[in-house]
């Protein structure tokens, strides 16, 4: 009996294609570098996850049409994408990605994509997030230990305030009770070493860093605007989760928005400000490394990535 032969015919019958690609052929190492007047940003992937979109955004219909029509597949893939901005004086990691909430091998990634680009998370002294969300806060901590032992975390106060009471998950529909426990697990550890401070945005951070109010998605969501010798990125978090769909159409909202209203309004005036002022923006869940302008068309907005460049 040829063992090898009757190996291999198992495995082709019995694992996908799909599962046999990634344990062997794992992706290469997500970060992307650039310079940012004197800071030194890197874009640092924390993997991808697959949503079935027209079973979560308002309008079904039209994102599947817009799907189709730019021959792109559903479930959408979607980009986690972290930012970490190093000033010199500070190394500032924005969004913490999913950490362990999702599964090995399709989120979680950050560390080891943090690594590859040289830097340890014991390096990383402040951790700026846009909200409390499993996808941006998740990776803080990991088996309930804080995956960054040396930073001091910020967030618009709004955030602890729904995400960490008590009373607001007991009010809260069943739909949104796992990120009440959720962040419990995974900002709490922070909290109980006392490193979870809160502020309220506008607000100035540190030299070159600026928190912006982009509430309804999340009640304290903030952009982060990275500003060194008058060249500026902003973070914006969830802004956009489907660019194939809401740069079109800003009033398309998803199930995960505490507020839709406010978040459709939210988009409406950062896409017509971001592109007026044509500042570089940097989305969570554009495809990596998710940086780009943002252009107004006749009817809506468009997306033009940043091109890519090998020197930073
Ligand atoms: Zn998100």
């Amino acid at each position: 009996m040829n063992i090898g032969k009757t190996l291999a015919a198992a495995l082709l019958t019995t694992v996908p294609a799909a599962s046999v690609a990634q344990a062997s052929w794992p992706q290469s190492p997500g970060y992307y570098r650039m310079q940012l007047g004197d800071f030194r940003v890197t874009v640092l992937s924390d993997g991808s996850v697959d949503r079935d979109l027209p079973a979560i955004m308002s309008d079904p219909d039209l994102v599947r049409d817009r799907y189709r029509r730019q021959h792109q597949a559903l479930p959408a893939r979607l980009s986690i994408n972290c930012y970490l901005i190093d000033t010199g004086a500070h190394r500032i990691l924005i969004d913490t990605g999913a950490g362990e909430l999702f599964g090995a091998g399709v989120a979680g990634q950050l560390v080891a994509n943090l690594r590859s680009a040289g830097y340890v998370p014991e390096d990383i002294d402040t951790i700026l997030l846009t909200h409390i969300h499993g996808d941006h806060s998740g990776g803080l901590s990991i088996g309930g230990r804080r995956v960054f032992p040396a930073a001091t975390v910020y967030v618009d106060a709004a955030d602890p305030a729904l995400w960490l009471s008590k009373a607001a998950e007991a009010r809260a529909p069943a739909g949104q009770r796992s990120t009440f426990e959720q962040s419990q697990k995974t900002v709490g550890p922070y909290v109980a070493a006392g490193r979870l401070k809160t502020f309220e945005a506008p607000t100035s951070l540190f030299p070159g860093v600026r928190a912006i109010p982009l509430r309804g998605h999340t009640p304290g969501q903030s952009g982060y605007i990275i500003d060194s010798k008058g060249e500026r990125l902003l973070l914006w978090g969830d802004v956009i989760h489907s660019a194939e769909v809401q740069f079109q159409e800003p009033s398309v909202t998803i199930h995960y928005d505490v507020d839709p209203k406010a978040a459709a309004a939210t988009r409406g005036r950062i896409l017509a400000e971001t592109a007026e002022s044509g500042m570089l923006v940097g989305g969570a869940h554009i495809s990596f490394p998710g940086l780009g302008h943002v252009v107004r068309n006749t009817t809506g907005y468009n997306w033009v990535p940043q091109p890519w460049s090998s020197q930073p």
